[in-house]
């Protein structure tokens, strides 16, 4: 599986697995089976109430983990990590990211100042955001100097961000999608299917590699061990360039799923 080289200089895979809405109680089997299949990189949230058991499944392995700051902590962000560290059962974590700007709240920048000084400590090996448009990273990059590795985003094939995409690339910053398979809406697409038919492949598939062709990191989430070796498998799928751009003109205005970044 590919990695990315973050911009602080430090590798992630650019295949992990997604675990929103996995129970705590559920977390180390799936996480378990996740690492066993394959997956190196492992994405959760204090927000998801799952670390205890992400942790116990990543136990004995060396996968890439992430966590996230929850939005009524951006005061709060050193006693925040440390709570998740407990729960993960860690010393430190790979990537820690700001789940939401929270503009109305307007603390994005001193979490992110408290994020530079975890990074320092160790306790962060590399530091990001998530869900943050250009205007939030140019607040926190004016802040400090400190660009953020990566901004996990919602990002699938009606939602594709072209704009933020290419300003990110511009200023060094990894996109990690989420949503990535468009929570399961997309598989149905008549586009995803022909193409999923034309190289024998699942739908999951085709949509995973058509991230992974964008040069984008992507986390995908799966509950049963199927979905997740089959998710595993799709990085050995090379579409060509008929299926990118019929991929591409599915994107819409109107596509994003979740939240609007300016109203959380
Ligand atoms: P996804 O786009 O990853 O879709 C998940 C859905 O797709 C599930 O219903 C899953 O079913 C189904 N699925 C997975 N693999 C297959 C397959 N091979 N064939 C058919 N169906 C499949 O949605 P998520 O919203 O979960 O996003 C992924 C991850 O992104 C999250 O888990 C989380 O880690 C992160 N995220 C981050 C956010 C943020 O604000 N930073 C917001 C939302 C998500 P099943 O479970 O039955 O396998």
């Amino acid at each position: 599986m590919t990695d990315i080289t973050l911009n602080d200089g430090r590798i992630m895979p650019a295949l992990g697995m997604g675990t929103y809405k996995v129970p705590d109680s559920q977390a180390a089997m799936v996480v378990r089976a996740g690492v066993d299949t394959g997956f190196r990189l492992v994405d959760t949230a204090a927000f998801y109430h799952n670390e205890r058991g992400v942790g116990e499944g990543l136990r004995g392995s060396d996968a890439f983990v992430t966590t996230k700051l929850w939005n009524d902590r951006h005061e709060d962000a050193e006693v925040a990590l440390d709570e998740s560290l407990a729960l993960l059962g860690r010393d430190s974590v790979d990537l820690y990211l700001i789940h939401w700007p929270s503009p109305t709240q307007g603390k994005f920048v001193s979490a992110w100042k408290t994020l530079v000084k975890l990074r320092e400590s160790g306790k962060a090996k590399s530091i990001g955001v998530s869900n943050f448009l250009a205007r939030h990273l140019e607040r926190v990059i004016d802040a400090t100097g400190v660009v953020p590795a990566v901004n996990q985003i919602e990002l699938h094939p009606r939602f594709q961000q072209v704009e933020l995409r290419s300003w990110m690339e511009e200023s060094g910053i990894v996109a990690q999608s989420w949503s990535p398979l468009g929570q399961g809406d997309i598989l149905s697409d008549s586009a995803i299917v022909a193409i999923a038919r034309k190289h024998g492949r699942s739908p999951a598939q085709v949509v995973i590699a058509w991230h992974l062709a964008l040069g984008l990191s992507v986390i995908p989430k799966a509950g049963s061990p199927d979905h997740l070796a089959e998710n595993a498998a799709a990085a050995a799928l090379v579409l060509d360039e008929e299926d990118m751009a019929a991929i591409a003109a599915l994107d819409s205005e109107d596509g994003r799923i979740g939240p609007d970044p300016m109203s959380m």
